[in-house]
C-alpha cells in the first residue's frame, strides 16, 4: 500500500494562489479580475498608507478585498530585517492590530517589504503570531515550503507566467503537493499598460476542476492539517487530529481524513 501527502482539498491534485503587495488602489481593479474568474489571493497590506492618495481606502479592504486574505506588510514599509528587533516587532504588531480591525479575523500572514529579512528576524516574527511570510526569490516550481516563514513563490507575474501555467497544468500527479503560486504588485499593471496580462491568465487559469482556488493563509493552514497526520506503524490507521478534513492518496486513489478522526484502511 503506497500512501502520498500529495492531495488538497476535495482531492485536487493542484492548487493556485496569487499574493499582491503594497496596497495600491489598483488592488480594487485587479480584485475584481480575480472575482470574475473565481482566482483568489492575498492582499499584504501597508496600514499606515491605508486612506492616503493613490492606496486603498479602509472602505476598500473590508468591501473589495472580502472574498481575500488581507495580510501583512508592515506598517510604513521598512527593510524589516536592518530595524532594531523593538521597531520591527512594532511596524508588524501593529499592522496586524490595524489591518484585524477591518479584516475582522486574526491576521497571522504577511510578506517581506521588498522581500528582505534575515534568520535573526524570523524567530521575532513567529513571536508575533506571524505564521507565514512570502519572500521574492522565483523558484519556477510548484512546491510547498518546509518552512512557510521563507515562502518562495513560482514566479513574478511578468516572469514567464504564460509557459509556466502550460507546465502546471500539464504536470502529471506527483508524489508531493502542486502549488503555483504567483506574486506581484497591482500598480505595475497600472504603470506599464498590461492589465490584459492578468486577465488573460485569470481568465485561462479560472474555472478548472482539478485546481484549488485558495488564499496565502488557506494553503499554510491545509498544510499544516496534512502535516499533522499520524500513522500507525503497518500504516493501516491514519489520525488526523486536526480541525480541517485532509485528503492523501493510497495507492493513487484519494481518501479523504475527516477532522478529528482516526481513519482505518481495511485490508
Ligand atoms: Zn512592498
Amino acid at each position: 500500500m503506497q500512501l502520498q501527502l500529495n492531495l488538497f482539498p476535495g482531492g485536487l491534485p493542484k492548487a493556485l494562489t496569487l499574493s499582491y503587495d503594497d496596497g495600491q488602489v489598483h488592488d480594487v481593479r485587479l480584485a475584481g479580475i480575480m472575482d470574475k474568474y473565481g482566482i483568489k489571493g492575498t492582499f499584504h497590506l501597508n496600514s499606515a498608507n491605508l486612506g492616503r492618495e493613490g492606496f486603498l481606502s479602509k472602505d476598500e479592504v473590508v468591501q473589495v478585498l472580502a472574498g481575500h486574505e488581507v495580510s501583512a506588510h508592515s506598517v510604513t514599509h521598512p527593510h524589516l530585517e536592518q530595524l532594531p528587533a523593538p521597531l520591527a516587532v512594532h511596524e508588524m504588531l501593529e499592522d496586524r492590530r490595524a489591518l484585524e480591525q477591518l479584516a475582522g479575523y486574526p491576521v497571522r500572514g504577511m510578506s517581506y517589504p521588498f522581500g528582505s529579512y534575515s534568520e535573526e528576524l524570523i524567530p521575532v516574527l513567529r513571536s508575533l503570531g506571524l505564521v507565514y511570510s512570502r519572500t521574492v526569490n522565483a523558484t519556477k516550481y510548484f512546491g510547498v515550503p518546509a518552512d512557510f516563514m521563507k515562502w518562495h513563490p513560482t514566479c513574478h507575474h511578468s516572469d514567464g507566467l504564460a509557459e509556466i501555467w502550460e507546465r502546471f497544468i500539464t504536470q502529471p500527479l506527483s508524489h508531493s503537493l502542486c502549488l503555483c503560486y504567483v506574486w506581484g504588485h497591482s500598480y505595475e499593471f497600472a504603470s506599464q499598460d498590461n492589465w490584459d496580462l492578468i486577465e488573460d491568465f485569470c481568465a485561462q487559469a479560472g474555472g478548472r476542476e482539478d485546481v484549488w482556488y485558495a488564499t496565502n493563509i488557506e494553503i499554510y493552514d491545509y498544510v499544516t492539517a496534512l502535516r499533522s497526520l499520524y500513522f500507525s506503524a503497518d500504516r493501516t490507521m491514519i489520525g488526523n487530529p486536526s480541525a480541517l478534513d485532509v485528503w492523501i492518496s493510497v495507492d493513487g486513489e484519494p481518501l479523504r481524513i475527516p477532522a478529528g478522526t482516526v481513519h482505518r484502511i481495511e485490508a
